[in-house]
């Protein structure tokens, strides 16, 4: 694709969750498919990326890439860093969520879908 100069902001979004065992990571992924269902934009796979499989890294690179983290420990800015893919990195904990105390449930997912969809306008 040829460089228009936006930043990467008129590509499709991709959205990568970390999808972790912790409770954000729970959130990350929920928030992620409410994301989809809305229609914000795509999911793909962060472990694709992690396993360095071509078909995920062109379609991460080739997209406006969103990372959501469920924490500081950034597994998936780390991977998507590690493969050379410029990506937009949330990271939950840094919205108000705690590690170990955010209970995952409908409207948490949805005030936090909102927030995301809202810093992209
Ligand atoms: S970013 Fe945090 S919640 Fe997500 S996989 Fe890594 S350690 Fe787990």
């Amino acid at each position: 694709m040829a460089d228009c100069g936006c930043g990467g902001s008129c590509k499709e979004k991709v959205l990568f969750a970390c999808s972790g065992a912790a409770d954000v990571g729970e959130l990350s992924d929920k928030v992620a498919r409410k994301l989809r269902k809305d229609g914000f934009g795509k999911m793909s796979c962060l472990i694709g990326i992690g396993a360095k499989l071509d078909s995920f890294l062109q379609t991460a690179k080739n997209s406006n890439t969103i990372v959501i983290d469920g924490c500081s420990v950034n597994c998936g800015k780390k991977a998507v860093e590690a493969a050379g893919i410029a990506a937009n990195i949330i990271t939950l904990t840094e919205m108000g969520m705690e590690k170990g105390k955010t209970p995952v449930n409908d409207e948490l997912v949805n005030k936090t879908a909102e927030s995301i969809k809202k810093s992209f306008e």
